[in-house]
């Protein structure tokens, strides 16, 4: 078997500073090693899948870069900010500076029930940005409309389609105002069609320059959409680099019965 870099860290703009970048990052659950040394940089406006199988640490290492998790070592550097967690824990207020930095959409929309689409996107704003209920209000339609669903502004969540909660899921973390999104496998679970609306919005929000990490098992949205895919194993990078490459010559074995497996199913 080909020997496995854990260490390695691609970025492609090399010549300006990666807009993130994560530092030999090490997370542990208990005894179980989640997250093993990953390092990654990443620049504006790059738009990178990760994929891998379940338990290789995707999700982890997703919440590692939005401080959900801690992680144990290593640091992250987002924009002009950087947090160093080797033998320290940062403060509370410099854990959510980070955490604004980011939005996340996760696989199960985490939408509030008893808050119409509108109120969902409207919340947070008001409660952490501290914005009028006029200015969240004018702000959730704009983004609620830009994922198609202004329709459904006064909807409650259990009157909208799986694939629709998703998409005011993205509006709601596109409401923050984040520097990048990270999504969590935002179309398991949803039907084929509906899906397709959801990357469809994440399509054209990549076109709109947002710098993008997507943990997915959808290998052609990976392969059509992103600039690099990062394949995760065992809490580990083992192999990354432009997605034609990937998929048609991964270097890895365990890459290629993966990928045979996720695009045979
Ligand atoms: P993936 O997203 O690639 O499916 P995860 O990041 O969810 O993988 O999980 C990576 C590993 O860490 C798995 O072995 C999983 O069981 C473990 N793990 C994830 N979250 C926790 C947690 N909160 N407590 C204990 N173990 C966890």
């Amino acid at each position: 078997m080909a020997t496995i870099d854990t260490r390695v860290t691609t970025y492609t703009g090399s010549t300006t500073k990666p807009f993130l970048h994560a530092d030999h990052i090490i997370k542990r659950f208990g005894a179980h090693l989640a997250i093993d040394d990953v390092s990654l940089a990443v620049g504006k406006g790059e738009v990178i899948s990760l994929i891998g199988p379940s338990g290789a640490g995707k999700s982890t290492f997703l919440r590692c870069l939005n401080l959900l998790e801690v992680p144990e070592s290593g640091a992250l550097t987002i924009g002009d900010q950087t947090l160093n967690f080797d033998g320290q824990t940062p403060r509370a207020n410099q854990l959510m500076e980070m955490r604004r930095r980011a939005g996340m959409v996760f696989q199960s929309f985490n939408l509030f029930p008893h808050l119409t689409a509108l109120g969902n996107v409207e919340l947070a704003q008001m409660r952490v940005l501290k914005r009028t209920k006029d200015e969240a209000r004018e702000r959730a339609m704009v983004l609620l409309d830009r994922v198609g669903l202004k329709n459904k502004a006064n909807s409650y969540p259990s009157q909208c389609s799986g694939g629709q909660q998703q998409r005011i899921a993205i509006a709601r973390a596109l409401a923050m105002d984040p520097e990048l999104m990270l999504f969590d496998e935002p179309t398991s679970g949803l039907d084929p069609e509906v899906g397709a609306d959801v990357l469809a919005v994440m399509r054209e929000l990549a076109d709109t320059g947002m710098t993008m990490l997507i943990a997915t098992h959808e290998m052609e949205f990976a392969r059509r959409v992103s600039n690099r895919v990062i394949v995760m194993v065992n809490g580990a990078v083992i192999e990354q680099g432009q997605p034609d490459q990937i998929m048609a010559a991964p270097e890895h074995e365990r890459v290629r019965t993966f990928l045979s497996a996720v695009v045979g199913r």
